[in-house]
């Protein structure tokens, strides 16, 4: 199941540890893109699987691009 808004996700950065909000589109099952850190811009890979309940939040991973 998907659902077609954005929902909100808190994680870490890889590189500086600083708390970002990511946008997790939830019109797709499995995803990943690269987004620039909001703090020191560097490229992080991000992760999402939904998991197919709307009652829980998607799993989401982020991790440096180069890992
Ligand atoms: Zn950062």
């Amino acid at each position: 199941m998907t659902f077609n808004h954005l929902v909100e996700h808190r994680n870490h950065c890889p590189y500086c540890s600083e708390q970002l909000c990511v946008l997790i589109d939830g019109s797709e099952q499995e995803q990943e893109y690269v987004e620039d850190c909001q703090v020191c811009c560097q490229p992080m890979v991000i992760t999402v699987e939904l998991t197919g309940d709307a009652e829980t939040p998607p799993r989401v991973q982020v991790r440096r691009e180069n890992d």
